[in-house]
C-alpha cells in the first residue's frame, strides 16, 4: 500500500489539546500529530486573556470555589465530577507549564500574576477573584510555543499540512485515519491503535465570529459520519466583546483590568443586569444584556454596537465606586502605560482594525460567535463515549474544543478552555498510550481510502453553477440571526429550512479547480459541507430543547426547566436523518439553583 504509515497513537490537531496529548502519549508510545495547519498557527495561539487556576497568588482562592463557579457558570448542565477533576488538576497543570518554560506575567514578588475574569468569584463575598494566569494578552500563543518546543524535544512525529478527511472504525474499535497531504493532493492512510481527535471548534457557521477561518468542525463532522453522536450542540457561546462588524476578539481581560461596557446614554448598564459582579458576569448573561440594550434603542447612535471603555479615567472612576483594591490593600488605580503593558495586543488590534486608541477612546463592540460547548462526547479520561449509557468506543479519544466532557455545560467561563486543553489533553494522551500498550492493530479494509475518494469525487465532478462562498454567506447570515444569542421556534425553523436548502445546493456547486497542489477550493468546499452538517445538528438540537439555559436563550421558553431539561442532548446523523437521545447530568455536590450574578 502506498502512502501507508503506522503509529501506536495518531493525534489529529496540533493546538493546545493536540500538543498536550502528543507530549504525554509520546512518553511511552510511537506518536504522530497530523495537522492541517503548521502547528503554531493553530487557534490556541490567538487566546489572549488567560488560563484559570486557583493559585491564590492575588487574593484568597480555592479549587472548590473554582469548581462551584464553573458549575454555576455552566447553568448546572456541566458534569460535576469532571468539573471538580479539572479545577483541582488546574493548579498542578499551570505549574507544569511554568516548568516547561512558559513566560507567565509576574507579580512584583515574582509569582505568577493573576487577573479577574467573568464568573470567577470569591464564594464568600460573591465579588470577582483574580484567577486567570496570563502572559500579557498572549497566553495562548505562549502555551502553543511552549508545548510545540516540548514535543519537538520529545521527538513527536509531525505531519504538517496533512488534513484528515476520514476515520476508520473496524470491529467497533478505532483503526486509523485518512489524510490528504495538502502540498501534493495525495491521500495517506495512518494505521493506528489509538486516535485522539483535537481539531478545535466550528464557529465559522456564524457571520460575526472570533474564530479562525480554519474552525470548520472537521473532527466532529468526521466522527458524526462514522456513527458517533454529538453532545449538547445547541450550546454555542457568544462572547460579548467582538470588534464591531469584524468579530475579532477583545479579551474579557480588558474588563478584568477594569474596563466597562457603556450604552448610548453613557450608562454602565451591567449594573442593572448583574448588580454584584456587573461587567464580570458570565458571558451568556452579558451578551443577552447587550442585545436587550440595543433592542431598546440604546446601541451607540441607535446602531447594533456598544462601547467597551478602558480609558484610565473611566477604569479608575468605577474601580473607586466598586471599592476595588490591589492585593496590598491600596486602592486600584491604573495608568495608560500599565494598560499598555498588560494588554499590548488589544491596543494594537484597536488601533489597526478600528483606528481607535483604546487608552484615549472607547471601542465599538458587539457579541461575536466564540466557543463550542458541544462536541464529541467523552468521559473525564478523554475516552469517546457513544450512547446514553456512556459506552466507550475502544481506542478513540477526543480533547479540547471539539470534545464535550462536559465541563462547560450550557456556558463556558473565560479561561476554562485553555485549562480544559491542558488537563484533558494530558489525560487523553496518557490513556491513549496506555490503551495502545495492550491493544493490537485492527485489520484495515482492502481499500481504506475508498469512502473519502468517493466524497471528494462528488465535489470534483460537480457540474452545477452554485458558488460555495454564496452558500457559505447565506448559512452564516441565517445562523447568526436565528440561531444566535436569542432564538425562537419560528426563527430556528426558518434557519433549518435554509440549511437544508443549502445542503442541497452544495451538491450543485461549480466544478472546482482540478489541481492537486494546495487545492484550497476543493478543501474549502468539503469544509463547508462540515459546517452545514453541524449547523443542521445544532439547530435540530436547539429546536427540541424547549427551555432557556446558558448560551441557549429562547424567547418562546424564557425559563430554565430543570424538571424536563436537566439532561445532555445526544444527536446522531444516520445517513442524513438526525435522531436525538438524552443522558443525565452528573450531579455530585451542587444542587441546581437559580443563577444570580
Ligand atoms: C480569539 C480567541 C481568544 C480566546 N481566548 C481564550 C482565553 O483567553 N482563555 C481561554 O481559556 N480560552 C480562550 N479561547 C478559547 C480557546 O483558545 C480555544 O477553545 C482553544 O484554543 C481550542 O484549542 P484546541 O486545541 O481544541 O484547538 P486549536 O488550537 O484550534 O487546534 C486545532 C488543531 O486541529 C487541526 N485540525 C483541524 N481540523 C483538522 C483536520 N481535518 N485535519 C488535521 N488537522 C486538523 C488544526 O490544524 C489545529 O492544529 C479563545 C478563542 C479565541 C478564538
Amino acid at each position: 500500500m502506498g502512502n501507508y504509515h503506522q503509529f501506536d497513537v495518531v493525534v489529529i490537531g496540533a493546538g493546545g489539546a493536540g500538543l498536550m496529548a502528543a507530549l504525554y502519549a509520546s512518553k511511552t508510545a510511537s506518536t504522530a500529530v497530523l495537522s492541517k495547519l503548521y502547528p503554531t498557527r493553530s487557534h490556541t495561539g490567538t487566546a489572549q486573556g488567560g488560563v484559570g487556576a486557583a493559585l491564590g497568588n492575588e487574593g484568597e482562592d480555592h479549587p472548590e470555589w473554582h469548581t462551584f463557579d464553573t458549575v454555576k457558570g455552566s447553568d448546572y448542565l456541566g458534569d460535576q465530577d469532571a468539573i471538580e477533576f479539572m479545577c483541582f488538576e488546574a493548579v498542578q497543570a499551570v505549574y507544569e507549564l511554568e516548568h516547561y518554560g512558559l513566560p507567565f506575567s509576574r507579580t512584583p514578588d515574582g509569582r505568577i500574576a493573576q487577573r479577574p475574569f467573568g464568573g470567577h468569584t470569591n464564594n464568600v463575598t460573591g465579588k470577582p477573584v483574580s484567577r486567570a494566569c496570563y502572559a500579557a494578552d498572549r497566553t495562548g500563543h505562549m502555551i502553543l510555543q511552549t508545548l510545540y518546543q516540548q514535543c519537538i524535544k520529545n521527538h513527536v512525529n509531525f505531519y504538517d499540512e496533512y488534513q484528515v478527511l476520514d476515520m476508520l472504525i473496524e470491529n467497533g474499535a478505532a483503526a486509523g485515519v485518512i489524510a490528504l497531504e495538502l502540498a501534493t493532493g495525495e491521500l495517506h492512510t495512518f494505521h493506528a491503535k489509538a486516535i485522539i481527535i483535537a481539531t478545535g471548534g466550528h464557529g465559522r457557521i456564524w457571520e460575526i465570529t472570533s474564530n479562525a477561518y480554519t474552525f470548520t468542525g472537521d473532527g466532529p463532522a468526521i466522527a458524526m459520519r462514522r456513527g458517533i453522536p454529538l453532545e449538547d450542540m445547541e450550546f454555542f457561546q457568544f462572547h460579548p466583546t467582538g470588534i464591531y462588524r469584524l468579530g475579532i476578539l477583545i479579551t474579557e481581560g480588558v474588563r478584568g483590568e477594569g474596563g466597562i461596557l457603556v450604552n448610548d446614554k453613557g450608562e454602565r448598564f451591567m449594573e442593572k443586569y448583574a448588580p454584584k459582579v456587573k461587567d464580570l458576569a458570565s458571558r451568556d448573561v452579558v451578551s443577552r444584556a447587550m442585545y436587550l440594550e440595543m433592542r431598546e434603542g440604546r446601541g451607540i447612535g441607535g446602531k447594533r454596537y456598544l462601547y467597551l471603555d478602558m480609558r484610565p479615567e473611566t477604569v479608575n472612576k468605577y474601580a473607586a465606586l466598586d471599592g476595588r483594591k490591589r492585593t496590598d490593600g491600596s486602592p486600584y488605580m491604573v495608568t495608560g502605560e500599565e494598560l499598555l503593558s498588560k494588554l499590548p495586543d488589544i491596543v494594537d488590534f484597536a488601533r489597526t482594525y478600528l483606528g481607535v486608541d483604546p487608552v484615549a477612546q472607547p471601542m465599538p463592540i458587539q457579541p461575536t460567535a466564540h466557543y463550542a460547548m458541544g462536541g464529541i462526547p467523552t468521559n473525564k479520561l478523554g475516552e469517546v463515549v457513544i450512547d446514553e449509557g456512556n459506552t466507550v468506543l475502544p481506542g478513540l479519544y477526543a480533547a479540547g474544543e471539539c470534545a464535550c466532557v462536559s465541563v462547560h455545560g450550557a456556558n463556558r467561563l473565560g479561561t476554562n478552555s485553555l485549562l480544559d486543553l491542558i488537563v484533558f489533553g494530558k489525560y487523553a494522551g496518557l490513556q491513549a498510550a496506555e490503551f495502545s500498550r495492550g491493544a493490537s492493530f485492527q485489520t484495515l479494509p482492502s481499500d481504506p481510502t475508498d469512502n473519502i475518494r468517493q466524497q471528494l469525487d462528488l465535489i470534483r465532478n460537480s457540474d452545477g453553477e452554485e458558488k460555495a462562498y454564496t452558500i457559505s454567506n447565506e448559512m452564516k447570515a441565517v445562523m447568526f440571526d436565528e440561531v444566535g444569542v436569542f432564538r425562537s421556534q419560528e426563527g430556528m425553523q426558518k434557519a433549518l429550512d435554509k440549511v437544508h436548502e443549502l445542503q442541497e445546493r452544495l451538491k450543485h456547486v461549480r466544478r472546482p479547480d482540478q489541481g492537486k497542489i494546495f487545492n484550497t477550493e476543493l478543501i474549502n468546499t468539503w469544509e463547508l459541507g462540515n459546517l452545514l452538517d453541524l449547523a443542521e445538528i445544532t439547530t435540530v438540537s436547539a429546536l427540541r430543547r424547549t427551555e432557556s439555559r446558558g448560551g441557549h436563550a429562547r424567547e418562546d421558553f424564557p425559563s430554565r426547566d430543570d424538571a424536563n431539561w436537566l439532561k445532555h442532548t445526544l444527536a446522531w446523523n444516520k445517513d442524513g436523518a438526525i435522531s436525538l437521545g438524552y443522558k443525565p447530568v452528573t450531579i455530585t455536590k451542587y444542587q441546581p439553583k437559580e443563577r444570580v450574578y
